[in-house]
């Protein structure tokens, strides 16, 4: 006789069968579920009826992990670092001599892969399964973020975005600002010409550098904290995603209501919406916290809030969702284990609470 939690997932290195209720595909349909991987590919999917599942105790929910499609990892050695009342968004954060950079040329290097190591860790466990990060310090930069990829063994997907050089050696570039200098604009088009990804932020603070970001048709904008609706209507014309990062413009001062950013307009007037977390140093890279907080502030139902946390892994063309033939990046949880056993909406719950995932 099996136990329950071995009839629930029966595994032989990457293949193996599980079960329970599944959060399906791109619609986040709830139902019960049998779900065949191998070699860590989701091979099938056979809907069971819920009392044949109730016989098995399979009452596990099963849900795509998370895409953070923003953070700063390197800012992870500078955690809640003390701030003086009264220092601007530039002070804190902005190239060359904000802050985070003066600590980040500061750090020695080992110190620094440490710190992104355990931030990685802290993903995997809180079921995140890839990252779009913007990685400062040049070419040597992004190979400590390699390096600590590698040493974390977490397997996590990385999109890396350079700067400053970094990004001949990156995926693509991550442009601070194009209030930076016309400069800006060739380097992301050199990258775009090299098939590298361009990403810029824009609007985290005001209208002024948003329209030069689009005229650059970058494959993702960070923010848009402050955009206006003509602005949003050219992103969803051009289908360029936006990650949104809305605990980080709360923490920083850049908005004080769940007008900015304006994420449900933003969903109304077509724009692909994704979540992130920004800066490791004011605020931890956890998805649930970011979706509760959204959840709590923005008003959005769960299945928009899902898809924002998910929808992110098309940037690395690996979807997470619980599709067949799409890659096995789901979590499970147990609710048997505590008072989410009286959820009466496991999606609710999932976005609302700040769950802890089984693995
Ligand atoms: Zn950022």
């Amino acid at each position: 006789m099996k136990s329950g939690k071995e009839m629930r997932k029966m595994r032989a290195g990457d293949t193996y069968t599980i079960s329970g209720k599944v959060c399906l595909g791109r619609e986040f349909e709830l139902a019960y579920a049998e779900i065949a991987v191998e070699n860590g590919i989701i091979k099938s999917i056979v809907e069971t009826d819920s009392a044949a599942n109730a016989a098995n105790a399979a009452e596990q929910w099963i849900f795509p992990r998370f895409f953070n499609a923003h953070t700063h990892l390197g800012d992870t050695v500078a955690m809640d670092i003390h701030t003086k009342p009264g220092m601007t968004l530039s002070d804190l954060v902005a190239p060359p001599n904000g802050l985070k950079h003066r600590i980040l040329s500061e750090t020695p290097s080992g110190t620094l892969t440490d710190a992104m190591t355990q931030s990685l860790k802290f993903m995997k466990r809180s079921a995140t399964a890839g990252f779009c990060d913007f990685r400062e310090g040049g070419a040597e930069g992004v190979n400590a973020l390699k390096t600590a990829l590698d040493n974390s063994g977490t397997g996590l997907k990385a999109l890396i975005l350079g700067r400053n050089g970094g990004e001949s050696v990156a995926d693509g570039i991550g442009i601070s600002s194009t209030k930076e200098g016309e400069q800006v604009l060739e380097y992301a088009a050199e990258t775009k010409k090299r098939g590298g990804f361009v990403a810029f932020h824009a609007g985290e603070k005001d209208t002024r550098d948003i329209d030069a970001a689009i005229d650059a048709q970058p494959d993702l904008l960070i923010h848009m904290t402050h955009a206006t609706d003509s602005q949003l209507r050219r992103c969803a014309e051009s289908e360029i995603p936006i990650a949104v990062c809305p605990r980080s413009n709360h923490i920083l001062g850049q908005s004080t209501s769940n007008e900015h950013p304006p994420i449900r307009k933003m969903l109304d007037l077509g724009c692909e919406v994704l979540l992130g977390t920004d800066n490791v140093m004011f605020v931890q890279p956890d998805m649930f916290a970011e979706m509760s907080f959204v959840s709590y502030a923005y008003g959005l139902t769960p299945d928009e809030i899902l898809n924002m946390a998910v929808a992110g892994s098309k940037l690395i063309n690996s979807p997470f969702f619980i599709e067949e033939g799409n890659i096995a990046a789901f979590f499970t949880i147990n609710p048997e284990t505590s008072n989410l056993r009286f959820s009466r909406s496991p999606k609710k719950s999932v976005v609302n609470r700040g769950v802890i995932p089984e693995y």
